[in-house]
């Protein structure tokens, strides 16, 4: 089994076991107010790259109604659009203290 150990210098310090079927840790329902996740400082990079087929365009350029179009798009979205994310850094501060660590280059 793994485990994770955020250790604070003011003594609050949780451990991040597995819980559940997946061996996932759920952060929020452990830390009891002791750390948070910044969330402004979960950066998450966003390419996006338009490959558009010319069935997508002629669907788009026949419909006439505002909801054939939304359909259309909707329908279309995962062939013609691809983005790619990659997490950037996590920040966790302590509550305690108002000490944090950042954890980045994944
Ligand atoms: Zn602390």
């Amino acid at each position: 089994m793994m485990k994770i150990l955020i250790n604070c210098s003011c003594g609050n310090e949780i451990e991040l076991t597995p819980k559940t079927w997946g061996k996932h840790s759920y952060f929020a329902n452990t830390v009891n107010g002791k750390f948070r996740v910044d969330q402004y400082h979960v950066e998450i990079n966003k390419d996006v790259t338009i490959s558009l087929e010319e069935s997508f365009i002629n669907d788009l350029t026949d419909a006439s109604e505002k909801q054939e179009v939304s359909q259309i798009l909707n329908n279309g979205l995962e062939d013609n659009f691809t983005i790619d994310t990659e997490l950037k850094e996590i920040r966790i501060d302590c509550m305690g203290c108002g000490e944090y660590i950042v954890l980045t280059e994944f």
